[in-house]
């Protein structure tokens, strides 16, 4: 038996870098799984049909998760087609990097709004299902910048943050109806972003990790088949580094 055979998650942001390699994790793990983009369709459709290959359901939605109204419809929108929802993933993220004397009002609203505002978006509108079902595991994607802070990064920063004081929040306000919520924040993952970055700058990253490499999107999405799956069932309310040491 497979770790989420038969449960239906959703993963907003699951286009491209880790909210792919999750979504990959999850089918291979019998789960059903409906995620979200913004604007990379092409990737999206090709996901879909990968995910499908696996035996599973899986279908993308354009949906952005900053829009209060739009995470309702999308919940409505996976109701209908999968008819329920036992694992949300809240992983669509951005940032807007600049020191602070340069960063603008605009940056700072946008990286709140899609960052975090959309963690209170997608957990309020998937609440209702999991309390009737008496069941769930939500998962917020934070980041070792909101553990830390990090200099050029104050609105990515407190928007990180910002999830886990929700996350911790949301344990205790449904930890009785047996909904769990935990967050991982990730180090220096490498994705097809990093990829194009200058080689010996990435090699000093990787030098300086305990561990010294860069995680991998399935690095982040074993910590996440961990907490969506029942292993965790007595985990709830907790932030795991998955950074390879560089916190430590
Ligand atoms: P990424 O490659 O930039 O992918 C971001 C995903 O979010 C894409 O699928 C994107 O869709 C989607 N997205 C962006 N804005 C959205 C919106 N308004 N509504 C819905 N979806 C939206 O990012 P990543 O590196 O995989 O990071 C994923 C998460 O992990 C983020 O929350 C990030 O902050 C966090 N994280 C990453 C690292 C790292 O090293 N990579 C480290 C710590 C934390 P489109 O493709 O359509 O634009």
């Amino acid at each position: 038996m497979k770790l989420l055979e038969g449960k239906n998650a959703i993963i907003t942001g699951a286009s491209r870098g880790i909210g792919t390699g999750i979504a990959r994790v999850f089918a291979e793990n019998g789960a059903n799984v409906a995620f979200t983009y913004s604007s990379s369709e092409a990737p999206a459709l090709e996901l879909e049909k990968e995910l499908s290959g696996l035996g599973v359901k899986a279908k993308a939605y354009k949906s952005n998760a900053a829009s209060f109204e739009a995470a309702e419809q999308l919940v409505a929108a996976v109701l209908k087609d999968f008819g329920g929802i036992d694992i949300l993933i809240n992983n669509a993220g951005i940032t807007k990097d600049n020191l602070l004397m340069r960063m603008s009002e605009a940056d700072f609203d946008s990286v709140i709004e899609i960052n975090l505002k959309s963690v209170f978006n997608m957990t309020k509108a998937v609440q209702r299902t999991m309390l009737k079902q008496r069941k769930g595991s939500i998962i917020n994607m934070s980041s070792v910048v909101g553990v830390k802070g990090n200099a050029g990064q104050a609105n990515y920063a407190a928007s990180k943050a910002g999830m886990i004081g929700f996350t911790k929040s949301v344990a205790l306000e449904l930890g009785s109806r047996n909904i769990r919520c935990n967050a991982i924040a990730p180090g220096f993952i490498e994705t097809e972003m990093t990829a194009k970055l200058d080689e010996k700058v990435v090699q000093g990253w990787r030098e300086g990790i305990p561990l010294k490499r860069g995680g991998s999107p399935e690095d982040i999405a074993n910590a996440c088949l961990f907490f969506a799956s029942d292993l965790s069932a007595y985990v709830t309310g907790q932030v795991l580094n998955v950074d390879g040491g560089m916190l430590t």
